[in-house]
């Protein structure tokens, strides 16, 4: 008998810098990360934390939060604090919240050179995220573009996206800060395609690929499929996000499925606990820890097993996990692909999930 065929290895990515996102790196060998977006109001934090629990159950690598408002901003600080995924605050127009956003311990910000258009406060941004260690997103969009490109280039044109990107960049470059992605995201896949390729041509930073407003699940998923699977194939991108008009957790899976497609992630043991908000019932990482540490060793197929800090909504927060455990009030339940199978005394939470992931790592090698 012959010996089975290796798995097949993704496409060559490009040469990149890599920069940090909190824990996470971005770009260079870093693998390619999924982000996704809350929906709910940023400045309910708890909320805002339990939806990024979810995400991170479903294998969000990074979370997006929108901060339109001052509350939203003043909430950033207990959002960043809890979550155990990087929180990235969207800014749009007021660079203020910018400022914020850095001094409350988010890991990125994410800048539309169409709306902040200051230079001196591009150029105060860099300098401040430079000395706090956070990442900066230079998020063009096709839509948004700021006026003097618009007039010069006659339209939101890739080589008009692409010129408005580096601008910006460049304010940044001029007070050296370097820990810069770029996103030029169009609605329109094959302009997002060929604005993505220029630029990748025109510098070396990571680069964050979306379809903006791509849609409903269905059309947005296949409009993200080719917009951004066409170009990771060409080994460009290094970071994504699949936009929906649908739960985030949506948007996470669609994302995931366009990574596995291409064999750039490879889904093995994955142990998430969810940020602990106000609801939280047990000392959640610890939790977490235990249980890692009980399963290393033992599960060699994919498995995202989820800890979650409460009874109320860790089940549902966890539901697409394959197994998940939410705990609190002295027991833990037991969640096995949304369902729930079993009650446990909080001190048997280790030994039983050693035992039903175990179970399931067996069903999954017969298959
Ligand atoms: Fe969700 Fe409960 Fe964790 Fe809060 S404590 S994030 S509600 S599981």
């Amino acid at each position: 008998s012959s010996a089975p065929a290796p798995a097949p290895t993704g496409p060559t990515r490009r040469a990149t810098r890599k920069i940090t996102l909190g824990p996470i790196e971005v770009g260079g060998d870093a693998p390619v990360s999924v982000q996704t977006m809350t929906v709910t109001p940023t400045h309910e934090a708890d909320l805002t934390l339990q939806a990024i629990a979810a995400a991170q159950a479903a294998g969000a690598d990074a979370v997006r939060v929108a901060v339109p408002r001052k509350e939203d901003a003043e909430a950033l600080a207990r959002i960043a604090e809890h979550a155990r995924i990087p929180v990235i605050a969207d800014i749009h127009f007021q660079w203020k919240y910018a400022v914020m956003a850095i001094e409350a311990g988010c890991a990125g910000v994410r800048i539309n050179p169409g709306n902040i258009k200051k230079h001196d406060k591009v150029a105060l941004l860099g300098r401040l995220a430079a000395e706090a260690g956070v990442a900066i997103r230079i998020g063009v969009n096709g839509g948004s573009l700021e006026q003097e490109v618009l007039d010069e280039f006659g339209g939101p044109t890739p080589e008009a996206m692409v010129e408005s990107a580096l601008r910006e960049v460049r304010l940044l470059e001029d007070v050296d800060f370097f820990n810069t992605k770029i996103s030029v995201k169009h609605s329109d896949p094959w302009t997002m395609i060929r604005t993505y390729r220029l630029l990748a041509e025109r510098c070396d930073y990571p680069l964050h690929l979306g379809v903006t407003e791509a849609g409903p699940l269905k059309s947005g998923s296949i409009k993200s499929a080719v917009g951004i699977g066409a170009l990771l194939a060409e080994g460009i991108g290094d970071t994504i996000r699949v936009s929906l008009s649908a739960d985030p957790v949506e948007e996470v899976k669609a994302g995931i499925a366009i990574l596995e497609s291409l064999h750039l992630r490879e889904r093995g043991l994955d142990v998430v606990s969810c940020p602990s908000c106000g609801r939280a019932q047990v000392d959640v990482w610890t939790l977490a820890e235990d249980v890692q540490k009980g399963l290393e060793g033992r599960i060699d197929v994919p498995l995202r097993v989820a800890v979650m800090g409460c009874v109320v909504n860790g089940p549902g927060e966890a539901r697409e996990a394959d197994l998940g455990v939410a705990a609190g009030n002295g027991k833990g339940e037991i969640i096995q692909k949304g369902e729930r199978i079993a009650t446990v005394r909080e001190e048997d939470i280790v030994e039983a999930m050693i035992h039903y992931a175990t179970e399931m790592a067996e069903e999954i090698r017969a298959e």
